[in-house]
């Protein structure tokens, strides 16, 4: 596969240290003068820009939170005056007011080589045709992908999400090549492509599929339905928007643009930088982002970075899958339970169930309840009582064994679970409503 960048994502290690100091000092200092808060929390540490030499001062640096972006909502954290921001997008998020990011020509050009980057792994080039079934609009999924078909030269076919029918008589007659969208909605399409008996058709080679966790066995399943290989992208609209890292064709961790953005991995109680390959909270600086720069940024998404070279030549670090949001984990009866766990035990059982699931977290009696609903195959379907009973009883089980939590399964018919043609609601958590 082609490298597109890859003076850069192959740079030895040590040129990448070098460049990301001498941007890290840059950042720090043209932060201090023009952010507010950051200047704040600075002087709250008693620290000055030019006590910050290169990525060894990293961790001395105050840590910035989503919260700020609510608090400053929506251009009080902008680096640059408002005419050189030449787009804005927002997250809505699941709580609270929608954050605002903004970014200037060259903020936009640096995202687009990131998706770029991205497309090209997946051997992408000015021959691809490139499907962009995310929303477009104020989320960051549509024109972020948009963005890095046109800089990589492929025909974009920008469909936006939603129109399922349409999307796939799209993907058909203008023989689209490269799929981008949400894991889930890409299961659903591959659902609707078997119903459809278009599978043959389809021109499809790769999908690069974001936005939302995903687990190994469901990139197995999207795999099976697309006849594809099937890519994860990494990304937040906070940092850049997807393409923050990007996976290549060894498809063990998704390498991160360095070149632009740090990680590091810390402990999410004490804020300590952790030992290289330990799993704790994924934290980002943007070292060359102009109108929305921010530093140590806490993601709240939990996992390990990889130093080790990778056979595809990148040297850029690794990051593995998040295991899960440090925000989005659900604590039920005093049990720290992700989401995407459970969802690993419905694919493991295989056939009898399909990945469409929903957990429902209750109050009853003043203990938290679990109920988790999931669709049986067809079939199961036409089997007997007696043998959907034993299926649900395995997972309860196996639920059991993963999480040490006792829960309620209900195998429902088959597409009775609402769709989701964006990220999908997989969890209904009504003690919130209380
Ligand atoms: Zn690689």
């Amino acid at each position: 596969m082609a490298i597109y960048q890859k003076h850069i994502e192959c740079m030895p290690r040590q040129e990448i240290k070098k460049l990301q100091s001498e941007r890290l000092v840059w950042q720090v200092k043209r932060m201090y003068e023009n952010v507010e808060l950051f200047r704040q929390r600075m002087d709250e540490k008693g620290l000055k820009p030019e006590d910050i030499k290169g990525v060894e001062d990293l961790s001395k640096l105050p840590f910035s939170y989503k919260q700020d972006l609510r608090d400053y909502y929506p251009y009080g954290l902008f680096a640059v005056p408002m005419k050189e921001i030449k787009r804005v997008h927002a997250s809505s998020g699941t709580t609270g007011k929608q954050i605002v990011v903004g970014y200037t020509q060259k903020d936009l050009e640096m995202w687009a080589d990131c998706m770029a980057r991205q497309i090209s792994a997946t051997g992408g080039d000015e021959n691809s045709f490139v499907q962009i079934s995310y929303g477009y609009g104020l989320f960051t999924g549509g024109l972020g992908a948009h963005d890095g078909a046109t800089r990589i030269g492929a025909t974009v076919i920008p469909t936006s999400s939603g129109n399922t029918q349409r999307q796939i008589q799209t993907m058909v007659d203008f023989g689209s090549t490269i799929l981008c969208c949400t894991p889930s909605y890409a299961m659903y399409l591959g659902e609707a492509i078997e119903e459809m008996g278009v599978k043959d058709k389809l021109k499809l080679k790769a999908g690069i599929f974001g936005a939302e966790p995903w687990t190994e066995d469901m990139r197995a399943a999207i795999e099976e339905k697309l006849g594809i290989k099937a890519y994860d992208v990494y990304g937040l609209s906070e940092i850049m928007g997807p393409g923050v890292s990007y996976e290549c064709e060894e498809q063990k961790g998704m390498h991160v643009n360095e070149d632009m953005f740090i990680p590091e991995i810390i402990d999410p109680d004490t804020g300590e930088v952790l030992p290289e390959g330990e799993s704790g909270e994924l934290v980002f600086t943007t070292i060359t982002k102009e109108g929305f720069p921010l530093i140590r940024y806490r993601t709240r998404d939990i996992c390990s970075l990889n130093y080790e070279q990778c056979k595809c030549g990148r040297t850029f670090v690794r990051m593995n899958k998040p295991t899960g949001r440090s925000d989005d984990m659900l604590i039920i009866r005093g049990v720290n339970v992700f989401p995407s766990q459970i969802e690993e035990v419905l694919l493991r059982i295989g056939g009898d169930v399909t990945p469409n699931y929903q957990i429902i977290v209750g109050r009853e009696n003043n203990t938290d309840t679990l109920d988790v609903q999931v669709e049986m195959s067809d079939k199961i379907f036409a089997d007997d009582v007696k043998s959907i009973e034993l299926v649900e009883r395995k997972i309860k089980d196996q639920i059991r064994s993963v999480l040490g939590l006792g829960a309620k399964v209900t195998l429902v018919a088959p597409k009775t679970i609402q769709r989701s043609e964006g990220k999908a609601k997989r969890v209904i958590d009504t003690r919130k409503l209380h």
